[in-house]
């Protein structure tokens, strides 16, 4: 907004405190200070888990679940280098189903949020929208709670998610696209600058949808 502060991060804000710390200090010599870096450790939310129903230790079961969704993302990581989405994609769901039926991992814990991006790049890659949808879903939550108010990632995932909602046709998801739609040009003419060519594509189709929606309650 005109006259306010832009903050500019120099490490990926999805990734805990500890690992940003470690990229500053390798990267640009320098660990930060901020509010949030002091914190986090004392903020639950990025190592935020289901429920204690968890036989034996619960201490345990949440570590080894973590290293074993670690283990997972470096296998997910390999097999999007390699071009092997089918692969890439049932190992994020295997993952995922792995730690939901054991009742752990919270959605907003870093291990789930860095699972949930790579089940959307997958499922984008093989054309698989409704898990595309679904996972997307999931991810608008933990992504406004750890980015800032305006993020370029924030502003591309509701614009992937509006995208995703207009091919699927339904009137229901339709609406819901619009919805995402606003959200993204909310976001891009902050983060893009309102003249931006993706900013114009994104109101573009948002005012499709808005048509199409219309159109559709009046033949109702
Ligand atoms: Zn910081």
């Amino acid at each position: 907004m005109c006259g306010s502060i832009a903050p500019v991060s120099y490490v990926d804000l999805l990734d805990i405190g500890e690992r940003r710390n470690k990229t500053l200090l390798r990267s640009y010599c320098f660990q930060c200070g901020c509010q949030r870096c002091l914190t986090e450790m004392d903020l639950d939310s990025p190592f935020a888990t289901l429920c204690a129903s968890v036989e034996g230790s619960l201490a345990a079961s949440v570590s080894e679940a973590v290293e074993k969704g670690a283990r997972s993302l470096e296998k997910m990581e390999d097999l999007r280098r390699k071009g092997d989405y089918e692969a890439m994609l049932s190992e994020c769901e295997s993952s995922l189903h792995s730690r939901g039926a054991a009742c752990i991992l919270h959605d907003f814990h870093h291990v789930t949020v860095h699972t949930l991006r790579q089940l959307v790049y997958a499922a984008i890659a093989i054309g698989d929208w409704p898990k595309a949808i679904e996972a997307s879903r999931k991810l608008t939550e933990p992504l406004r709670r750890y980015l800032t108010e305006f993020h370029p990632v924030l502003a591309v995932h509701f614009l992937r998610l509006g995208k995703l909602l207009r091919v699927s046709g339904s009137t229901t998801q339709l609406a819901q696209s619009v919805h995402e739609l606003t959200q993204a040009v909310r976001q891009l003419r902050v983060t893009h600058g309102a003249g931006h060519p993706t900013t114009l594509q994104a109101l573009e189709m948002l005012q499709d949808s808005q048509c199409e929606l219309s159109r559709r309650h009046n033949n109702t």
